[in-house]
């Protein structure tokens, strides 16, 4: 599947926000939005106003980035959370956090979610016992992640447990480290998501 690999780090400064790309660097003095936070290019400190379409394009753009998706997949997402009650914009935004590789970069098992997506992909989890390589899995209320026996002494994993505290365990979700398990408790609230960012404008983007 087509997948952006440039310079990570352009991505953050095109969004003017951290998307959390990179691991460790992202919590670093290195990390770009910290050292140049403007968009790229020649032009980049001197963009002017942008028109409403400019704006939702960015914000969708932002969130698409956030979660490591493409243009296809994250379209179906939002086509799936317009069918469901409630409130569209929230219901998309609990879509993106259900999936596997996102609730294990939560879990602090990963850095970040493209790692996380790697290691779904390598058969290092398993979902309520059986093993999951799918990382667009969509977790429900109840369900467990744990890490496979044999990849327990991963040192990429055990890494990436030991800066969870720096992010800290997203409220819908239950660690047990000694296990090597998470919860994925409920659902969460649009609060319990403290993502700066308008999912409105991405249903506005897709209402047109
Ligand atoms: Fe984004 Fe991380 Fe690069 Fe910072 S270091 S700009 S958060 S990818």
């Amino acid at each position: 599947m087509a997948r952006y690999t440039d310079a990570q780090c352009r991505l953050c400064r095109r969004e003017a926000m951290k998307l959390y790309i990179k691991g460790d660097r992202c919590y670093s003095d290195k990390c770009a939005i910290e050292r140049r936070n403007y968009p790229p290019g020649q032009h980049g400190q001197n963009r002017g106003k942008m028109s409403d379409y400019g704006l939702q394009l960015r914000e969708k753009q932002k969130i698409k980035r956030l979660y490591g998706l493409v243009e296809k997949q994250f379209e179906s997402y939002f086509k799936e959370a317009d069918r469901q009650k409630g409130v569209t914009g929230t219901n998309f935004l609990i879509l993106l956090e259900r999936r596997l590789d996102n609730t294990i970069y939560r879990l602090g098992f990963a850095n970040s979610r493209s790692q996380a997506r790697q290691l779904v992909r390598h058969s290092h989890f398993l979902v309520n016992g059986k093993k999951v390589n799918i990382p667009s899995f969509l977790l429900r209320p109840g369900d467990t992640v744990t890490v496979a026996e044999g990849s327990r002494n991963l040192a990429v994993i055990n890494e990436a447990m030991g800066a969870l505290p720096r992010r800290g365990l997203a409220a819908w979700l239950d660690l047990d480290t000694s296990r090597y398990e998470g919860i994925f408790k409920v659902y969460p609230t649009r609060e319990e998501m403290n993502l700066p960012v308008q999912e409105q404008l991405v249903v506005e983007f897709y209402s047109k």
